[in-house]
């Protein structure tokens, strides 16, 4: 709890404007996009400068309260939820672009530019940032680099972490480093920014950002192919990967996703398990792809096979998929949605699509399951009414399996999405003895434990 004279100092370092009590503002940043309930913090400040924001840590270190850096808010494992109050430090008005070398593909930014804006900027000078997560019109990149966030591009272009150069990170004493160097590549000590980047504020504030960009492809298709059935369509996926495709994008979705966006955006897709493939490159270069995959998808008794020509279409077709998550919501009025986020190694994407069906089927929970199968990313979404206690509890045990089961096939608890409050107690099980040296290095970097504290650590 902040006493009165805590709110005196931050008004001194970020004026009385920048910092507030009134329950409105506490209120919306006490949630995120996940199932949590809300945490309210003690105050809200916005800090707009790497200055203030390191006169706040020291300030909260030596009074040893809790951090919480707050940006889209756009988490969906409880990442930016202040479960023990304190200040929630919002990022979101240091958000300028502070600097394009195009000569070298870079961009500087602040952590509160929104991913969306920022390639928007970039599309004019032919470049851009390609992780592409679902929720780009809101998700920041400060908020991406603490998440280490992908998205529907990362089956070619890797993900966040793969496109920072630099960081500028205050420190909880207040110290301001900058971690990383502009060189493409560096052997020169530790690898500081790879620690950064996915930390989620647990280790401190991300003030500004060096992200490496790419060229815009020359050209663009997108292919939509339909199957009967789940193992053909997660065996075609299989196969694009195994046998050396190279699509920008390979997502999948089943039958009950492909209902929900049917009926939420007004396409019309075949009601069946259903993947988007989409191309980068040169017209020959592309032509070649489709033609490849067009005989795998056969070989997987593929029932129909369109390629989206217009750029309407494919941005129709791409807007439908980001928009999956809204759509099974807008599906069931009042639902709490329990999402799960897990990823694979590849040869197991099917029977992890597999067991999340018979899942559903055996408890009898509605759980969907979409996502970024090229990398192995399965989102599942099981659907909860906060009214009906034992669905709810259901739902939410059904999700934990979901995650056991990765575990079992040598995945990930969390693909994109981060660990948050939600999947920290899986955390033992996943790294072992490891997660003890993730614990020296917070132990190290942020003695007191201010920096979101709750997070990422289990509770034993
Ligand atoms: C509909 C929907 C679709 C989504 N699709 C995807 C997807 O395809 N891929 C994906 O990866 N994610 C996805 N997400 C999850 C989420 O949008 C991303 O993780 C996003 O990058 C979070 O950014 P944010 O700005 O909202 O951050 P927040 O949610 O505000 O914060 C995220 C974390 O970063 C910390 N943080 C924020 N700013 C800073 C800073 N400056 N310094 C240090 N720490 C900081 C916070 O404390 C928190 O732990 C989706 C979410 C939704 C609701």
């Amino acid at each position: 709890m902040l006493a009165q004279e805590d709110i005196r100092a931050l008004e001194e370092i970020v004026g009385k404007e920048n910092v507030s009590v009134r329950e409105a503002d506490l209120v919306a940043h006490s949630i995120d996009e996940s199932w949590m309930e809300p945490h309210l913090p003690d105050v809200v400040v916005w800090p707009v400068s790497t200055e203030q924001v390191s006169a706040i840590l020291r300030y909260a270190n030596e009074r040893e309260l809790p951090i919480v850096p707050w940006s889209g808010g756009s988490s969906l494992e409880g990442n930016p939820v202040p479960v023990y109050g304190g200040i929630a430090l919002a990022m979101y008005r240091m958000n300028k672009v502070l600097e394009l070398r195009e000569e070298d593909l870079q961009v500087v930014v602040q952590p509160g530019v929104v991913y969306a804006e920022l390639n928007k900027q970039l599309r004019r000078r032919g470049m851009f940032f390609p992780p592409a997560p679902g929720s780009s019109e809101v998700a920041t990149i400060g908020g991406m680099v603490a998440n280490n966030s992908s998205g529907m591009r990362a089956v070619k272009y890797g993900v966040t972490r793969d496109y920072v150069l630099k960081l500028q990170v205050v420190l909880p004493g207040g110290m301001v480093i900058e971690a990383g160097s502009l060189a493409k590549k560096t052997t020169s000590g530790y690898d500081l920014v790879r620690l950064f980047v996915g930390s989620e504020g647990t280790l401190g504030v991300v003030t500004e950002v060096t992200l490496r960009l790419i060229g815009l492809p020359e050209n663009v298709a997108v292919v939509v192919a339909v199957f009967d059935t789940l193992e053909d369509a997660t065996n075609a996926v299989y196969e694009c990967v195994r046998y050396g495709l190279d699509p920008s994008a390979l997502e999948f979705l089943d039958e009950l996703t492909v209902r929900a966006t049917n009926e939420q955006q007004g396409l019309s897709l075949r009601i069946k398990p259903t993947i988007f493939v989409e191309f980068h490159g040169n017209e020959a270069g592309i032509a070649e792809q489709i033609e490849y995959l067009r005989e795998l998808c056969e070989d997987n008794n593929c029932l129909d096979f369109q390629m989206a020509v217009t750029e309407e279409e494919r941005e129709r077709l791409w807007a439908a998929r980001r928009d999956a998550h809204d759509s099974i919501k807008l599906s069931h009025p009042g639902c709490t949605m329990i999402a799960g986020d897990i990823c694979v190694p590849i040869s197991k994407f099917g029977e992890m699509v597999s067991f999340v069906h018979e899942l559903s089927e055996r408890e009898g929970i509605i759980i969907y399951a979409f996502g970024h199968a090229g990398d192995g990313n399965l989102h599942t979404e099981a659907i909860a009414w906060r009214d009906r206690p034992e669905i709810f509890q259901k739902a939410v045990r059904a999700t934990e399996k979901i995650v056991e089961h990765a575990l079992d096939l040598g995945g990930t608890v969390a693909g994109e999405h981060g660990v948050g409050w939600i999947k920290r107690e899986f955390m033992v099980r996943e790294h072992g003895p490891s997660l003890e040296v993730m614990r020296a290095i917070k132990r190290a970097l942020d003695p007191k434990g201010i920096m979101n504290p709750g997070k990422i650590f289990p509770s034993n």
